[in-house]
């Protein structure tokens, strides 16, 4: 075998019916096959004798089929094949549901290989529906069970078999039956040089190949696990530095860091920066004023002041001549923001302007002043004025708005041509892109800013439009987030990022009281609530996650209904939970819901309505609102808080606790299982969103960190994120590669496995 690409249609054991099952799992090509590892082995090494065969273990025995027979048991539809099977030291009973088939398969006298569960019932010990295999070696053997039987033709009961993940109607059997005849009789050509194979002593593809697959012993396994996680990781590295190297070509503009200017506004805020704050404002400033573009993260923890550094910024942005865009992923958000922005450019005092009319608070020496705008779906607005659409565009068409506020979706206006008419928009000088809670966006979003009518390009970049991103001023980029992902995550996956981090959460923040609340503790919880009500509080109640069964197997399957069916199932809860705390916990207090399928002008209207104290409690799903602020609202009130990771809870907790009042995070645990809510402590003792997320990361694995899924890194990569030392291997390996050959050329394996990613990583 040594066409890898060929179709998994061509072999030998794969009927029409197969085509389709295999192709769900992402298996097309025999390569693919290949590169679907197990994700464990069971571990039938050891042959055991029958006579020791203990109830509740799992073995593998090996013997002769004495007596089989089938029969059916009519009423239920069912057949049953009993058998006995002996060896030299003793018998058993085997039995079989639903395969009557067997009783021609194993036919009396046949040697066969056995590996299952030994179970007990009221008439003795049998081993309970195992998969079998027919010996064809000699029978002598099998009656010395100490010698290990060499028989290497065994695939599934014999030795470490592999379990793949499987999909309905493909089995790991069936997998194996697939697998086996293709090692051993491979022809591979090492995408990794051997130099670096010998260098950390990895085992070649060929070896590894037949290690991870059918290894001799677990620790062989474990070397092949590596070098193919290495293999991804090198790619993964080496795709982050090339797409650095290719942003650093392109230009941007230029802003000058004019140090005075910063330090002033920097004074008239109404609180002092912390440090981290100014470390990573002086950071991106720094970035701005090289003519390439920036492309950094800033990380910091729910509250620990993202918004000012950027708006610091865009300040210094303004001042130089030039605009900036700031996009939040909901209209409330954008809203929010900006709120504040208004309210920090007239921090210096002075009347809000009215339209036309310029800043008060923000003008500087040279007399310019910064003109603000909002636009969302739903209104816009500019100097705090409402405005149309057109004439907002007009205006920051030809450079009249220095700072932009709005939602994700209004001002980029992805999708192609079709979005190049009303909803398009385009700017004079834009120089800085703010993307706050959303962590990827590429260059060719950025470019989209700056011209719809090139909107065109895609991923297939002909020569043309490559020289033509060169030649344009792509903005600089900054995105935010709040969920802290730990730093070899954050390397792996962000590689082609800069990262400035926030850890240190503004001084007069108070300590939220974090419970966990079991079934029986429910009742005082709402009393709670009513009580803090009476005080004058608000209250957030978060709905449970709606979770995928599947995801692996049911994002393929199409995932837009996919979404649409978690957003109805999300509605539905809210409902069932808003009829239940507004008719039956909670009939005398106001209680008002809120979620996806609502309008973004209804949404804003319920949360104004919220802020201005007219609910006391607002139910809603877990999507939405991620960065709201409402100062009076003391407790966050979470359902099946066991369904959240950590740091999604950590998220939620940050919405309370931003006013002197005393705050509370309520962790409603549907269960009593010790060790769910011991997760949950975590939360009650921790309050560092990055200690949680290392936590979260070690509980649930890497893959549910948002953007991790989408990073398009495999499997066997991801469950190595938590290997520090593959990673800086790797990182190394992937710099001196580039060092020596930077296209690749003399790699083409790589340099194909690259490609194969870029395809699988573009929609960022
Ligand atoms: P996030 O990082 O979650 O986006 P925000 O930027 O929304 O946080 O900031 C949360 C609140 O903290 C805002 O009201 C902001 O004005 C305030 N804030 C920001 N920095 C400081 C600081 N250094 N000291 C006190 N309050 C601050
Ligand atoms: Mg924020």
């Amino acid at each position: 075998m040594d066409d890898l690409s060929l179709s998994v249609e061509k072999l030998r054991n794969v009927g029409p019916r197969n085509i389709s099952k295999l192709n769900k799992l992402g298996i097309k090509t025999v390569k693919d096959l290949l590169r679907h590892f197990p994700v464990r082995y069971e571990d039938y090494t050891e042959i055991i004798p029958i006579n020791q065969a203990e109830p509740g273990q799992k073995v593998n025995i090996q013997g002769e089929v004495m007596q089989i027979s089938s029969r059916r048991i009519f009423p239920r539809r069912m057949s049953v094949t009993n058998a006995i099977v002996s060896d030299s030291s003793g018998a058993i009973k085997v039995v079989w549901f639903n395969q009557p088939y067997i009783e021609n398969q194993l036919i009396e006298g046949t040697l066969v290989s056995l590996a299952g569960k030994v179970s007990l019932n009221k008439h003795g010990v049998y081993l309970s529906s195992p998969v079998y295999e027919k010996i064809s070696s000699s029978f002598d053997s099998i009656h010395s069970p100490q010698s290990e039987i060499q028989n290497s033709g065994l695939k599934h009961t014999s030795g470490l078999v592999p379990i793949y993940s499987e999909t309905e109607g493909v089995t790991s059997k069936y997998l194996r039956f697939l697998i086996k005849p293709l090692i051993g009789n491979l022809e591979l050509e090492d995408p990794l040089p051997s130099s670096m194979l010998s260098k950390y002593n990895f085992p070649d593809i060929l070896k590894a190949m037949a290690s991870i697959h059918f290894p001799s012993d677990l620790q062989s396994a474990e070397i092949a696990k590596e070098r193919f996680a290495f293999e991804d990781l090198l790619l993964f590295q080496i795709k982050a530095l090339v797409e650095r190297r290719r942003v650093n070509q392109l230009k941007s503009v230029s802003v000058p860091f004019n140090q005075e200017l910063v330090q002033e506004f920097i004074t008239q805020l109404p609180f002092e920066l912390t440090t981290d704050q100014k470390i990573a404002t002086w950071e991106i400033l720094k970035d701005i004023q090289k003519n390439y573009p920036m492309n950094r993260l800033l990380e910091g923890d729910v509250g620990s002041g993202k918004t000012v550094v950027a708006l610091i910024t865009a300040y210094q942005i303004a001042h130089s001549g030039h605009q900036t865009v700031f996009m939040a992923p909901t209209e409330v958000l954008a809203r929010q923001h900006y709120k504040t922005v208004t309210s920090l450019f007239s921090a210096k005092g002075g009347p809000q302007p009215e339209a036309d009319q310029p800043l008060a608070g923000a003008k500087n020496s040279g007399g310019k002043f910064i003109h603000t705008a909002l636009l969302t779906g739903s209104e816009a607005k500019l100097d705090n004025q409402l405005i149309t659409k057109k004439t907002l565009k007009e205006k920051i068409a030809s450079g009249q708005v220095q700072i932009i506020i709005g939602t994700h979706a209004i001002i980029s206006a992805k999708g192609g041509p079709a979005s190049s008419g009303q909803n398009s928009i385009s700017f004079d000088k834009l120089a800085l892109v703010v993307i706050d809670e959303q962590h990827r966006f590429g260059i060719h979003q950025r470019k989209a800013l700056l011209n719809n009518s090139e909107l065109q390009i895609t991923n297939s970049e002909s020569e043309n439009t490559q020289s033509e991103i060169r030649n344009t001023l792509i903005p600089h980029l900054l995105s935010m987030t709040a969920t802290p992902i730990p730093r070899t995550l954050a390397l792996t996956i962000y590689g082609d990022l800069d990262i400035s981090l926030i850890k240190e959460k503004p001084k007069n923040r108070q300590k939220i009281i974090t419970k966990i609340i079991g079934p029986k503790e429910r009742k005082e919880a709402y009393q709670f609530v009513r009580s803090e009500v009476k005080k004058g509080r608000q209250v957030f109640v978060v709905c449970p996650r709606i979770e995928i069964s599947d995801p692996k197997k049911e994002i393929k399957v199409d995932d837009k209904r996919l979404k649409m069916n978690i957003l109805w199932q999300e509605v539905k809860a809210v409902e069932e939970e808003y009829r239940k705390l507004s008719e039956e916990v909670f009939p005398d207090l106001k209680v008002v819901m809120l979620h996806g399928k609502l309008k973004p002008k209804d949404k804003n209207e319920i949360m104004d309505k919220f802020k201005n104290g007219e609910y006391d409690i607002v139910v809603s799903t877990s999507v939405i609102e991620v960065g709201v602020d409402i100062p009076n609202a003391s407790i966050m009130m979470i359902e099946s808080a066991e369904r959240f990771g950590l740091a999604q809870l950590h998220q939620f907790r940050g919405r309370v606790g931003r006013d002197i009042h005393q705050s509370y995070c309520l962790l409603l645990s549907s269960t009593t299982e010790k060790s769910v809510n011991q997760r949950l402590k975590a939360l009650v003792e921790c309050d560092d969103g990055f200690d949680l997320a290392e936590k979260d990361m070690k509980i649930r694995g890497p893959g549910e960190f948002f953007g991790v899924k989408q990073s398009g890194l495999p499997d066997l990569a991801m469950a190595s994120l938590a290997n520090v030392d593959l990673i800086k291997k790797a990182r190394a390996e992937a710099r001196l590669l580039l060092k020596e050959d930077p296209s690749l050329k003399n790699y083409p394996l790589l340099k194909e496995r690259l490609d194969s990613f870029q395809r699988l990583t573009h929609f960022e």
